[in-house]
């Protein structure tokens, strides 16, 4: 890594569904690649907690007590909870029952919806992609609101599959004002945003959110930001991160964050 204090903060072993590698994979990796900090965030879909990730959450800590954290390695425990607003008693249970370092706070799909994932914007009008896009944004509000996260994860993630997946261009510039709104609520929340490299290594070409929106985030104060791979493997682990870590200095953030305790602590970005 490029960075002295590069650090990944969101990422996911085989605890999670979709994770092809194991914990202690993970962190020997974070260790060979020179990070400063590794938290490692299993999902937690807070819409299935009853049926499946309340048992999915205590194997994934357990797990992560059990790994060897190799010398000069800082390892922090965490965990990605989604759809959080459609059950925020699920997100109060699993942080309260977990000593986690931090929390992710992130929309996979809207309410009634699939996962973004599944659905397939390339038949749809704009107008049905811009609906689903405010409904996204009026669900990472609400989620603001209700807590018991740290950082918001991949602010516009629909955009990961619409334009990296299906090449439908899609134009946010109509949708500065409500994810404005977004940012505002984070900073008076004293909520992090997440600079979600995945777009660095993936399909996308860019991180989410993008660079224009990380500068109107700066505009209106917000200076709390992690940086996540978003990696399921130990191959894409760190990826893009000393990228995205220069483009926030171009922009002019001096710091970012890493999580201790639910307590951010701030790092120079050098
Ligand atoms: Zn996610
Ligand atoms: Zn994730």
């Amino acid at each position: 890594m490029n960075h002295k204090y590069a650090s990944d903060s969101h990422n996911h072993s085989d605890c999670s569904p979709d994770g092809r590698s194991t914990p202690q994979s993970m962190i020997d990796r974070a260790h060979e690649l020179g990070l400063y900090a590794y938290t490692l965030t299993d999902h937690c879909e807070c819409n299935d907690y009853e049926h499946n990730y309340r048992g999915r959450a205590e194997k994934a800590w357990e797990a992560m007590e059990k790994v060897k954290v190799p010398e000069g390695l800082i390892f922090l425990r965490g965990i990605e909870l989604g759809q959080l607003p459609e059950d925020p008693g699920a997100a109060r249970e699993v942080t309260a029952t977990y000593d986690y370092d931090f929390a992710i706070g992130s929309i996979h799909n809207i309410k009634d919806e699939k996962d973004f994932y599944y659905i397939d914007c390339r038949s749809k009008r704009k107008g049905e992609i811009d609906s689903l896009l405010r409904r996204y944004w009026e669900e990472e509000l609400e989620m603001i609101s209700l807590g018991h996260f740290d950082a918001l994860g991949h602010l516009t993630y629909p955009i990961r599959y619409i334009q990296g997946e299906q090449g439908v261009e899609v134009d946010l510039t109509t949708h500065y004002n409500s994810i404005d709104e977004i940012f505002r609520s984070l900073i008076k929340n004293g909520k992090a945003l997440e600079v979600n490299t995945s777009g660095l290594w993936g399909t996308l070409g860019m991180t989410m959110p993008d660079a224009g929106l990380l500068k109107r985030y700066y505009g209106l104060g917000g200076r709390l930001l992690t940086f996540g791979s978003d990696a399921h493997n130990t191959e894409n682990l760190g990826g893009g991160i000393d990228q995205a870590m220069d483009t926030a200095r171009e922009i002019g953030f001096k710091e970012f964050t890493i999580y201790r305790r639910h307590k951010p602590q701030m790092l120079p970005l050098e």
